[in-house]
């Protein structure tokens, strides 16, 4: 869409998602943020003070408060396990069993999402062994609550929901691994509410967000995700957890390999030993430490306050005055906008940066200015029309100019005909082999948003690419 321009000016820019933190929130832990964080944390949730306050929490109240939403959950899974399997025509030994699935006490792991194949739902299930021992842990139980819906023609995802189904079955996981069928907010809130850790295992790069996982820490859970997502920058040391290191490999199937083992390692040899070490008056002091961490650093970032000021902010409230802008006198300027980008597009092909002069000495003292002259051949185009640049940064090994900053050139003078002379100066901040070249595209002052929006760029040389100039190395 904008051939020419460098990938880190490309127009185009992310929110992060967030939560509507009380939609999600539950009842136990909003009463203690009454308490203990005062009324601020529900008209201003992006405070980052006011979350910065759980500390102020005592570890028992907060303990208590969640063992009661984990009971709940476990509540609530095994009626609904009922319905489905009496749904399903199950037998009614199987419908009773439904009423022991599950331990209150255990650490409950929460995963629930749309199957698609990208978040590699069974990830978790690759060893099954493995898996079994660190479920029936006899000192540290582990379960996990599945709960998710595949597109009706996505037939791999209806597969994996099919396989944790049928090994939810076996002998050894039937207490301590369920499916919810159904997947929708309901079933969300009592699982984020309850669970003690929620995972997420997409395949890196694929998951846009995750947001599921910002649900959990406003609640007191902990994420245990892959390096992918929002996780990418809600993860910060001591406040949940990683599979993997965010590393790539070339073959999905050993990634899948190395992660599926990172995840057993941690869940058995550092994540279930947390969980289950407990002081005097059986605390799990070091888990709750780090449940509060995750509080103090998610909750305040990512919620929907947050990311509707952002797009606010960045975007919408920019559009809205450009558009008055545009439409005022019965859409005076937006002709003239029309009428002066039609111009531009029809004379841009006479444009050319025809000589770039500059010193060829091999070296420049750090903070010195570097001065650039080009000249331009703009046809009919007046320099009102058009923006010069210098284009300069260090070189990689094969001479491409690496993160350019930008330097306007300003006219000197008329050079004959459409020809004029630029001028500008590099400044010389840091050390190192560095490359520059001019670039041209047309600007309009009037309409600042639309920088690239004409799709015209040209730079100096023939491949329009920046071109490196003499290696220079800085005195330092
Ligand atoms: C939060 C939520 C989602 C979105 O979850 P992701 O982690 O972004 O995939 C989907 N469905 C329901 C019912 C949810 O509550």
């Amino acid at each position: 869409v904008w051939p020419g321009v460098p990938v880190d000016e490309l127009p185009i820019s992310h929110i992060t998602n967030g939560i509507h933190t009380r939609t999600w929130q539950c009842m136990e832990l909003a009463r203690l943020y009454d308490r203990y964080l005062g009324p601020r944390w529900y008209d201003k949730p992006t405070n980052h003070m006011v979350w910065e306050r759980v500390t102020r929490i005592p570890d028992a109240e907060l303990w208590r408060a969640h063992e009661r939403m984990r009971e709940r959950l476990v509540g609530f899974v095994r009626g609904r396990l009922r319905k489905q399997l009496e749904a399903r025509g199950a037998s009614r030994a199987n419908i009773k069993a439904a009423r022991e699935v599950l331990d209150p006490e255990a650490l409950t792991i929460g995963f629930a999402r749309r199957f698609a194949t990208y978040k590699r739902a069974v990830l978790i299930l690759s060893d099954p062994e493995r898996l079994a021992r660190i479920l029936n842990s006899p000192e540290r139980p582990v379960q996990i609550i599945f709960a998710g819906k595949a597109h009706p023609k996505d037939h791999p995802g209806k597969e994996l929901i099919r396989q944790i189904v049928h090994l939810a079955q076996r002998e050894e996981f039937r207490k301590r691994i369920v499916f919810l069928e159904d997947y929708n907010i309901e079933v969300a809130r009592y699982m984020v509410q309850g669970v003690d850790m929620w995972m997420n295992t997409p395949r890196r790069p694929l998951e846009a967000s995750g947001t599921s996982g910002m649900k959990v820490p406003v609640n007191g859970g902990i994420n245990f995700s892959v390096l992918d997502g929002w996780w990418c920058e809600g993860y910060h040391k001591d406040n949940g957890w990683t599979i993997g290191a965010g590393e790539d490999y070339d073959d999905p199937d050993y990634q899948d390999q190395v992660e599926s083992t990172a995840l057993y390692e941690m869940l058995e040899n550092e994540i279930a030993p947390i969980y289950y070490e407990r002081s005097g008056d059986d605390i799990p002091r070091e888990w709750i430490r780090i449940m509060k961490n995750s509080m103090r650093t998610v909750n305040a970032e990512f919620n929907t306050n947050r990311m509707v000021e952002e797009y606010a902010q960045r975007f919408y409230v920019p559009c809205i005055e450009q558009s008055r802008k545009l439409l005022a006198d019965e859409a005076a300027a937006a002709g003239e906008l029309a009428g002066w980008r039609a111009k531009v597009r029809k004379l841009w092909q006479a444009v050319e940066i025809a000589a770039i002069d500059a010193d060829d000495q091999e070296a420049q003292p750090m903070g010195s200015r570097f001065p650039v002259r080009a000249t331009i051949e703009l046809g009919e185009l007046h320099p009102d029309d058009v923006l010069v640049e210098i284009y300069h940064g260090l070189l990689d090994t094969r001479g491409n100019i690496l993160d350019g900053e930008t330097e306007t050139m300003a006219p000197e003078n008329g050079a004959g005909g459409g020809r004029v002379v630029y001028q500008g100066e590099i400044p010389c901040r840091r050390s190192g082999q560095r490359g520059f070249t001019v670039r041209i595209t047309p600007r309009n002052p009037s309409f600042p948003l639309d920088r690239f929006d004409t799709g015209l760029i040209r730079w100096f040389g023939e491949d329009h690419e920046p071109q490196p100039t003499q290696p220079r190395e800085a005195g330092v």
